[in-house]
């Protein structure tokens, strides 16, 4: 997801957090909060990644992980909140999405682990796969507990998309009424860029990243996430495998090249986005059909370029000229 130069003439600032880039534009009558806005969101953000994660070793998730059947440990609200998150959309998503895919990550070579020579054996991710189920996780009167040694927290899923909320809340709070936060392709928007104008968001063709495979327009307090195979993968063997693990067979999703949620806040919008980016088309569909008011396109992997897409998202989105072809449908059942 990238921003259209329509917001260009805009204040706006960026910084890095989380290992990637945050970048806060906000309506024209607002220029002089600018630094203060962004002294305050880096905040926040910094805040939430000392406490989340999992390059950290003093985080309360790298502590959470290293207590994994020794002793519950004792979290802040935001970190209680997102663990709370990451388990309702695991069930909600069916296991598809799974915060405690952790394990997984590092057998593929992600999260600061060295790269495997070769392709993962079945018997090893068989091994790993006993350390992985969210809905094992306890969570208990301000503490978090993982049972059973080896098993570790990874919320890189549904992280970025919290901060976004706490970020627009923020903003909201000091009486900002027009803004656009963007942390990474997390994204959420309140009011219009200028009058008469709309928050424009171009979103990425996942096989060529210069070039847009359409428009979408943000409505105001609408939050949008994308999750792409493209953004970060490991290359094993001349092959490449994506950052994103179907926690039911323990292998990088195969089959989906990006996927863009549209929906009310950024930390569902971020959860939905990487669990149908494992549920493929039909199940991201099922999915959606829990979620009101939650509206996506998919790209699959393949050949020939077509993109699946709701009504819902069809209706705010504008397809590059020579893609219009290639848009489908994705009916609701
Ligand atoms: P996103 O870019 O929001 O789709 O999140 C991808 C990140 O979520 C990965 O880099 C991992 O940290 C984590 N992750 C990978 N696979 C899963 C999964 N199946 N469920 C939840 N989180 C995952
Ligand atoms: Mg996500």
């Amino acid at each position: 997801v990238a921003r259209l130069s329509r917001a260009s003439e805009l204040p706006s600032r960026s910084f890095r957090s989380m290992g990637t880039v945050v970048s806060i534009t906000l309506g024209a009558d607002y220029a002089e909060c600018m630094e203060s806005v962004t002294e305050h969101i880096r905040e926040i953000f910094d805040r939430l990644e000392s406490e989340m994660s999992v390059y950290r070793a003093d985080s309360e998730i790298s502590r959470l992980s290293r207590m994994a059947g020794v002793a519950p440990v004792v979290v802040s609200k935001d970190t209680y909140k997102v663990l709370e998150l990451a388990q309702y959309f695991g069930t909600l998503s069916a296991g598809a999405f799974d915060s405690t895919a952790g394990p997984l990550m590092r057998l593929w070579g992600f999260n600061g682990s060295s790269l495997p020579p070769v392709r993962p054996s079945q018997e090893a991710i068989h091994e790993v796969l006993k350390m992985v189920d969210g809905r094992r996780l306890v969570l208990r009167d301000g503490t978090a507990f993982l049972p059973v040694k080896g098993m570790t927290e990874d919320l890189g899923g549904i992280a970025k998309g919290y901060a976004v909320d706490r970020a627009y809340d923020y903003c909201l709070s000091v009486g900002i009424r027009s803004f656009l936060i963007d942390f990474s392709g997390n994204m959420r928007a309140a009011g219009r860029p200028a009058s008469g104008e709309t928050w424009q968001i171009g979103v990425r063709n996942p096989f060529d990243r210069a070039r847009l495979i359409g428009k979408l327009i943000l409505p105001s307090g609408g939050a949008l996430a994308t999750s792409g195979g493209y953004e970060r993968f490991v290359d094993i063997g001349g092959v490449r495998f994506s950052h994103i693990i179907d926690p039911r067979t323990g292998c990088p999703v195969k089959g989906t090249a990006s996927v863009t949620v549209l929906c009310a806040d950024a930390a569902t919008a971020d959860a939905l986005s990487t669990s149908c980016y494992v549920l493929g088309p039909s199940g991201a569909r099922e999915c959606l059909k829990k979620v009101a008011s939650a509206e996506l396109l998919i790209v699959p992997d393949q050949v020939s370029m077509e993109f699946f897409l709701t009504r819902g998202f069809n209706k705010l989105f504008a397809p590059a000229p020579e893609l219009r072809n290639s848009v489908k449908l994705l009916s609701p059942n």
